[in-house]
């Protein structure tokens, strides 16, 4: 196992004993996978849009996202710099980008996953069924019950929750809620980890749940 995920477990462990964690909400992008070159591809599919919207050249679409993305997510920006409704701006760049391309087998998190049988784990991702399909299938997780592939079963997640099954991206509560009431747990037995403050972890403190913040650095 190398550094950054034998790290991330040692943490994941710590604070899943402290906080009597019974149940693990993923994020995915970000989270799961790291990619500088998909990063940057998806950023400027948001560019393009902001570009596109307001009539600027890239660069100065690329400025005012800059200016913009401070303390939220691109597609929040992307979405206040555009007037259009930040699902259906998500959902345009998932159409665009195949993330699945950009990514290989992940060994290493698929053995990071075997240490932690002892949790339910949820993915609650801002990304389509689709794209989320096509990248969990690439990053090797198994699938659960075939032929249902579509139904987004893989292992060892309990449930996929995605943009157009919860209908509402994060930081809106009602994915978190959904899972809670799926668990029939209290707040405090739920561990959100994802790589946004403003996505994942700022709802999550919110609505009580416990969070780990994986912040860019670790990776
Ligand atoms: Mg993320």
């Amino acid at each position: 196992m190398g550094f950054r995920l034998s790290n991330l477990l040692l943490e994941i462990k710590f604070k899943a004993k402290l906080f009597k964690t019974k149940v693990i909400i993923w994020d995915v992008d970000g989270t799961l996978w790291r990619n500088r070159i998909l990063g940057e591809v998806l950023k400027r599919e948001f560019i393009r849009i902001i570009a596109l919207k307001r009539n600027v050249p890239l660069a100065a679409a690329a400025a005012l996202l800059r200016k913009n993305e401070k303390g939220v997510s691109w597609s929040h920006a992307a979405s206040e710099l555009t007037n259009i409704p930040e699902t259906k701006i998500i959902k345009l760049v998932e159409k665009r980008v195949n993330k699945a391309l950009f990514l290989h087998r992940d060994e290493e998190l698929l053995s990071f996953f075997n240490k932690l049988k002892k949790y339910r784990h949820f993915i609650l991702t801002n990304a389509t069924s689709k794209n989320t399909y096509k990248v969990l299938k690439k990053l090797g997780f198994p699938i659960k019950k075939w032929p249902y592939e579509k139904q987004l079963e893989f292992a060892p997640f309990e449930k996929i929750f995605t943009l157009d099954r919860i209908k509402k991206n994060k930081p809106h509560p009602d994915g978190f809620l959904k899972i809670l009431e799926i668990t029939h747990l209290p707040p405090s037995q739920h561990l959100v980890i994802g790589d946004s403050y403003y996505t994942d972890i700022r709802p999550a403190q919110m609505l009580n749940l416990k969070s780990w913040w994986i912040r860019k650095k670790l990776w």
